[in-house]
């Protein structure tokens, strides 16, 4: 069974086309500055060469199009029609309330999939846009919707709800959602297998530190807390959004600078975190050249990222009432030696005690904690796109 999996952005799309018998990605690309000049797709199948498209594309229907021929493409190619594909899975930020699970896509989804736009306004119209071209270029082929949120919807009451008027929350929606919960559900699955427990007898925290990061506390394999929260600003320092910032900032800023809410929306989601505090870059790797240099922010802009991971650790343990495994996932995690030994440092009161022999590793499956630590620390490359595909093949089996 081969499954295509979409995920679309404002103006690009990622894709991956997966052989489900063996989990082997038999042709994966990028589609960018979709409707902008420039556009272009990079495209590269199993044992071929890399193929760059540059044309015109002026929507996502059509470099879908672009996509679906590149795949069946003579010499840059991996299938020989699109009868090949049998299954698509497509990404989406915002489930809302409404899924708590990926699902068939059908209209009454599409219909609520649209009553969440409120809620994520600029990720879930081009997910919507990037299913109802597929739906038109492929109309026989079944589709699924994965959710960032659907994992997270687990959370206990008292993990979502914030503490604000609660007809708020029934009125608007504003609660806890959390994000990256496809990532987060990947890794302590894998988790699970490598240490061949039963996740049911785990507790996991899951920390997906990327360019957007997040820590998730995992109980019996659901989701009990995450740090993200109504968007995925909330929690963690990144690199350019705040995460936890005092919610009377928004107001002081605009009274004293005279702000617009789009003007201050900007600096939180942009111009803040590992950048705003360093002034160098968004980049992790970047900033850890500028410490080498003696830049005394961008150490600044570090030392307050591992910080508050570091008290997130501390905080889920306290929720959970323990921990047994500690997971590094995402570009930071995965790639970033210093990153996990920082964090982990001054944290062996909760039995977590790195090896630093163990750590020297980079994007791929492995232990980094000492034979003895109590906590087992692991770092594992997430793997969204497969995650996906497997919600797929199970629903339209
Ligand atoms: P996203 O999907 O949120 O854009 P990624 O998971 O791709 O993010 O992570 C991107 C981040 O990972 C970047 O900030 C980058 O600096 C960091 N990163 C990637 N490789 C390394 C590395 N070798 N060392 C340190 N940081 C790294």
């Amino acid at each position: 069974m081969n499954i295509l999996v979409i995920n679309c952005g404002s103006s690009s799309l990622k894709y991956q086309l997966i052989d489900m018998n063996d989990e082997i990605v038999l042709a994966k690309g990028l589609a960018e500055r979709i409707g902008i000049e420039g556009s272009r797709v990079k495209h590269e199948a199993k044992g071929k060469d890399k193929l760059v498209v540059e044309e015109p594309m002026t929507s996502h229907k059509e470099a879908i199009n672009i996509v679906l021929k590149s795949l069946v493409d003579k010499t840059y190619g991996a299938i020989s029609s699109l009868e090949e594909i049998d299954a698509i899975g497509h990404r989406v930020v915002h489930g809302g309330e409404k899924f708590a699970s990926s699902v068939v896509i059908d209209k009454d989804v599409i219909d609520a999939m649209k009553e969440c736009i409120d809620l994520a306004p600029l990720h879930n119209p081009p997910n919507i846009i990037g299913i109802e071209a597929c739906k038109e270029l492929l109309p026989d082929v079944p589709m699924v919707a994965v959710f960032d949120t659907a994992f997270h919807q687990s959370m206990p009451e008292k993990a979502y709800i914030y503490p604000l008027p609660y007809e708020l929350y029934k009125e608007l929606g504003i609660r806890r959602y959390g994000f990256h919960g496809t990532s987060h559900r990947y890794v302590s699955q894998k988790v699970a297998e490598l240490t061949n427990d039963d996740i049911k007898n785990l507790k996991i925290i899951t920390c997906h530190l990327g360019n957007g990061a997040s820590v998730a506390a995992i109980e019996n394999g659901k989701s009990v807390d995450t740090s993200m929260g109504l968007t995925p600003l909330e929690g963690l320092v990144m690199g350019t959004r705040c995460g936890d910032i005092d919610p009377a900032i928004v107001s002081f800023l605009m009274n004293k600078k005279k702000m617009s809410i789009a003007e201050v929306n900007n600096i939180m989601n942009k111009k803040s975190g590992v950048l705003g505090i360093s002034g160098v870059s968004s980049d992790f790797r970047d900033i850890e050249e500028a410490v080498k240099d003696g830049d005394c922010r961008a150490k600044l802009a570090l030392d307050k990222f591992y910080y508050v991971v570091k008290k997130y650790i501390g905080s889920y343990a306290a929720a959970m009432g323990g921990v047994d495994v500690i997971v590094f996932t995402a570009g930071l995690g995965e790639n970033s030696i210093s990153a996990r030994e920082e964090i982990c440092k001054g944290l062996e009161f909760l039995g977590i005690e790195i090896d630093s022999d163990k750590n020297n590793t980079r994007g791929k499956d492995a232990v980094i904690s000492k034979d003895n630590s109590k906590v087992k620390v692991f770092v594992i490359p997430t793997n969204e796109e497969l995650m996906i595909a497997r919600d797929t093949k199970e629903l339209v089996k």
